[in-house]
């Protein structure tokens, strides 16, 4: 990002670390059924404190004790919400949007105090105000034509690094919903198109590109190599033949 931002505007689209989001839909579901989540939100709670402290430890400089603060701010909140599901005996949708969205926002905190104290200015992009999502609290998808006029109206600074949560954006009351489980290169794509980018890149925590999806194919094998030309014309022959995939180019 650092790189990039020397030579364009870079927009940065976060997912929450790994396995949060797993452990969130574990909370929401425990809860609703009636059962003790204190466990599940602790294990949470120590990929956060982990992930602070070294970044602390990294950075000395970072105001960790503002971002420890967000964090319990968070999880109160989350604690609340997890009371109203066991008095329900079930989570409402909006609810569980709210919930399973905590490790974008916690994420994007991180990413805010890490770029600050390495002397970069940061402009929050909020989906849930930019990003219009149609359907339902847990799977929707982004109406790009009026998302795109209200990345239009907004004015770029181009000397910022711009940071946005995925996995969420907003429906016509302006309320939290999702884009679907792994929605953040979904969120990313979404964000190329409206800003009409040069480039999307996704970065995924996985060991490359492979043949197929391995679930399917049982002979299918990861590619050792693969330019990015390559890779886009894979994708144009249908998303489907590369799974799952570290750079994932979408042309806008
Ligand atoms: N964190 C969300 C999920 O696990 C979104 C994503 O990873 O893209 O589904
Ligand atoms: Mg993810």
């Amino acid at each position: 990002v650092v790189n990039n931002q020397q030579q364009a505007q870079v927009a940065l689209v976060l997912s929450a670390p790994a396995k949060v989001t797993n452990h969130l839909v574990a909370l929401v579901e425990q809860t609703s059924r009636g059962l003790d989540a204190s466990e599940t939100l602790a294990q949470i709670e120590g990929i956060f404190t982990h992930l602070i402290a070294g970044l602390k430890s990294k950075y000395p400089a970072l105001d960790d004790s503002k971002l420890k603060a967000r964090m319990e701010l968070e999880f109160a909140g989350v604690r609340r919400q997890m009371q109203g599901i066991t008095l329900l005996g079930q989570c409402p949708d909006n609810i569980q949007a709210q919930i399973l969205s905590r490790g974008e926002a916690l994420s994007i905190a991180c990413m805010h105090e890490l770029l600050s104290v390495r002397g970069h200015e940061v402009v929050l992009i909020d989906p849930v105000k930019l990003l219009l999502a149609e359907g339902g609290f847990l799977e929707s998808h982004v109406n790009i034509d009026v998302s795109r006029a209200r990345f239009q109206a907004e004015p770029l600074k181009t000397e910022a690094v711009y940071l946005m949560a995925g996995f969420t954006g907003g429906n016509e009351k302006g309320e939290l919903v999702l884009l679907g489980r792994n929605g953040s290169d979904y969120s990313a794509a979404c964000l190329a198109a409206c800003v009409s980018a040069e480039c999307c890149e996704i970065w995924t925590d996985v060991d490359g590109f492979m043949t197929a999806d391995p679930r399917v194919i049982k002979s299918a094998y990861t590619i050792n190599e693969l330019s990015y030309i390559e890779a886009m014309e894979l994708c144009n022959f249908g998303a489907k033949v590369i799974y799952p995939p570290t750079i994932y180019p979408v042309c806008v």
